[in-house]
């Protein structure tokens, strides 16, 4: 029996499996009790990865207008066509939209090769969706995108605040981490901000089921409670914050009582109490934040309303205290340290700040260099149905599913002049509109790493070998790249090689300037990064000298010290509002989407695991049976769900876990799997 030492492919838990390929062939997975993420544990997906890697339907030769053709053919029609495009209306009109599934090398080299050598911004990643509002929420706040806590903190901790995330479905491990760490300290507390009841209710003391997107009203309301009632750490927050009267000035006048945070949430007063005396009263907090707060018009606002209260106590950078974020995918993480966002350079740099730019540009020797934000998800599908954009790179995502007004994003993907896709599956919505694609490498034959929710960074190793033709997306991006003229910067023999390069940016010119430092690890040998054992960043070296070792931090801000110019970290006055669309007479129920336990993102890989695909086997509608019987609605009866995008027809569920008012629908059913169940179509493409 052989075992290789990887990390499941799933989730920004990031944890360590264990496969093990007996000499019969059969592959079975176990989770790594070594790794520090899961310690040995795993949930049912990683479990199962043993049952999805026979894919039946791979990707396995390039394709050029549904002729197969070899790599070179297609290589070189990728690059004529963007260099046409590029000399015939400017570097603008072409994009690259990437994925939270890449590894950091795969990102790394996508976002070389746009900012530095095509020399515009125009790369954006699916992350932007689950990640982005809390990546402008650590910027404010702290200078760049640092979420200050270890998976350990949550152990260590005695409340938990879980906002917007259903962890026992989105980040299993981690669920299974707090239950177990409650089942052995009954002090420990956890507060539940959702308006749904989940499942990650059963280990709360307290659900808050609030109104739909009403989250930064509540932390609006904690942060003037807590400095009104002497709850504020004064030595902390006047040697290291700035701004703290503003933001609780702009508190206190929108939601200064509690009765009023109670109306403007929907909840009763003695709940509001409760969480609000439960929060001042305990030193050791950690607030875990995500996707529903995330994904919001208001996004990066709850985020700043929730760190605005760990700052004016001081629980941050303490053990068992801070805010923090849990990242969607399994490298959403990764992507933001190599700049897989339109509005980052690499390694934490700013597109817009022209320091940054010279130093990025000196490191690559570019001939160029990005100058401007480039097009965002949403806004770079809006030029396309434009025609602004005439050639669009897709890697391993599915936006045709995974954009909001899916819809409109198709129409988009039919009138671009030129569709790559590069991915590892032969069929997907997306795909459907590809003039050229791309047989890419999956999980179990790429190698390199990806960096979890807690800054550790694991690798991802090969042991199978590779399908067909496909390629890693980096070499497929390699041979692109050589072909438009760039070959001496895109040359890379191994993933290994990159992440040095990726490591030894992070280190160029930073001087402590920026907490993402990977210093230490600019040296690693081929064999080094081979065995390369889970590390998180920072790993500074201790000397100019790397052989001197190096330094990590399990918990950033200890020393108060902040990534701001000031060296403070800033409060956010914050001036709460609900979400854009509210419900009217013609549409009076509010639609919340989400994932289901067993299944990831738009089934391409989940939906062939008749385990995995035993917890749900179809989509649905979850629905309150007041708001059902209003309609003569039964349990499961197929129900049209509309506004005014589209609608969609699904099975309902009666359930009093959905408040009143609110449709529950999970988002992984795109019209590859059920033609009526795409909900992506009804959700409005507003931004934060
Ligand atoms: Fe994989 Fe996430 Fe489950 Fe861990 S919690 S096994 S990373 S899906």
């Amino acid at each position: 029996m052989k075992t290789t030492r990887s990390t499941c492919p799933y989730c920004g838990v990031g944890c360590g499996v264990l496969v093990q390929q007996h000499n019969d062939g059969e592959v079975t997975i176990k989770g790594d009790p070594q790794h520090p993420a899961n310690l040995g544990r795993l949930c049912s997906k990683g479990t199962a990865l043993a049952e999805t890697i026979d894919h039946p339907e791979r990707l396995l030769y390039p394709e050029v207008n549904g002729e197969r053709v070899d790599w070179d053919t297609a290589s070189t029609a990728v690059a004529d066509k963007f260099q046409q495009v590029i000399a015939d209306h400017g570097p603008e009109a072409v994009a690259f939209y990437v994925s939270g599934q890449l590894l950091t090398e795969d990102y790394y080299v996508a976002n070389k090769l746009m900012k530095g050598y095509i020399g515009v911004a125009n790369i954006d990643t699916n992350s932007r969706l689950c990640m982005a509002s809390a990546v402008a929420a650590h910027k404010r706040a702290f200078g760049e995108d640092l979420v200050p806590c270890s998976y350990e903190d949550l152990e260590a901790a005695e409340l938990i605040v879980l906002l917007g995330s259903n962890a026992a479905w989105c980040h299993p491990v981690l669920y299974q981490r707090i239950a177990a760490a409650k089942e052995a300290n009954p002090a420990l507390k956890i507060v539940l901000i959702d308006p749904r009841r989940t499942q990650t209710a059963e280990i709360a003391d307290l659900h808050l089921a609030l109104t739909p997107g009403s989250d930064a009203f509540l932390f609006n309301g904690l942060l003037a409670h807590l400095a009104d009632h002497g709850f504020s750490a004064n030595d902390f927050f006047e040697q290291h914050t700035q701004g703290a009267e503003e933001a609780v000035q702009a508190a206190r006048e929108q939601s200064g009582s509690t009765a009023i945070v109670a109306k403007q949430c929907g909840l009763d007063e003695t709940s509001v109490e409760r969480f609000f005396a439960l929060f001042a009263s305990t030193e050791k907090v950690v607030s875990v934040f995500s996707q529903g707060v995330n994904q919001s018009s208001s996004g990066a606002d709850k985020g700043n309303a929730l760190i605005n209260c760990h700052l004016l106590t001081g629980r941050i950078g303490k053990e068992g205290a801070g805010p923090f974020s849990f990242t969607g995918q399994p490298n959403a993480m990764g992507g933001r340290e190599v700049g897989g966002l339109a509005n980052q350079l690499a390694a934490h740099r700013d597109v817009e700040n022209p320091a940054h730019q010279k130093q990025v540009q000196q490191f690559w020797q570019s001939p160029t260099i990005a100058k401007q934000q480039g097009l965002k998800a949403v806004d770079l599908f809006e030029a396309m149905h434009d025609g602004k954009i005439k050639v669009v790179w897709i890697m391993a995502t599915n936006p045709a599913v995974s954009l909001p007004d899916s819809g409109f994003v198709r129409e988009a993907l039919t009138r671009c002049e030129c569709v790559v896709v590069s991915d590892c599956v032969a069929k997907n919505d997306t795909l459907d509109y590809a003039d050229i694609r791309l047989p890419a490498l999956t999980w179990g034959e790429r190698d390199g790493t990806v960096t979890n929710s807690d800054r550790t960074i694991s690798r991802q190793r090969p042991f199978l070998e590779a399908p067909g033709e496909a390629k890693q997306d980096w070499q497929i991006l390699c041979d692109v790249a050589k072909k438009m003229g760039y070959a001496s910067a895109f040359h890379y023999q191994n993933a290994g090689e990159i992440f040095r390069e990726h490591a030894a940016l992070s280190w160029y010119g930073n001087e402590g300037k920026h907490c993402f430092d990977l210093g230490a690890l600019t040296s690693l040998s081929p064999a080094d990064y081979d065995n390369l054992s889970p590390i998180q960043w920072p790993v500074k070296r201790k000397s100019s000298d790397v052989s001197m070792g190096w330094e990590s931090s399990k918990r950033l801000f200890s020393d108060g010290k902040f990534f701001t110019k000031s060296g403070r970290a800033n409060f956010i006055p914050i001036h709460s509002r609900l979400p854009v669309s509210t419900p009217s007479k013609t549409y009076p129920l509010v639609l919340n989407t989400g994932r289901v336990r067993d299944h990831w993102h738009t089934l391409t890989r989940t939906g062939f695991s008749q385990q995995l695909s035993g917890h749900k086997q179809e989509a649905y509608a979850e629905i309150h049976p007041t708001d059902a019987q209003k309609r003569g609605i039964e349990e499961g009866a197929m129900v049209s769900i509309a506004n005014q995008l589209g609608s969609i027809c699904v099975r309902a569920k009666l359930s009093t876990d959905q408040r009143a008012g609110s449709v529950f629908v999970p988002i992984h059913w795109g019209r590859d799997f059920s033609n009526t169940s795409l909900v992506s179509q009804l959700v409005d493409a507003v931004t934060d």
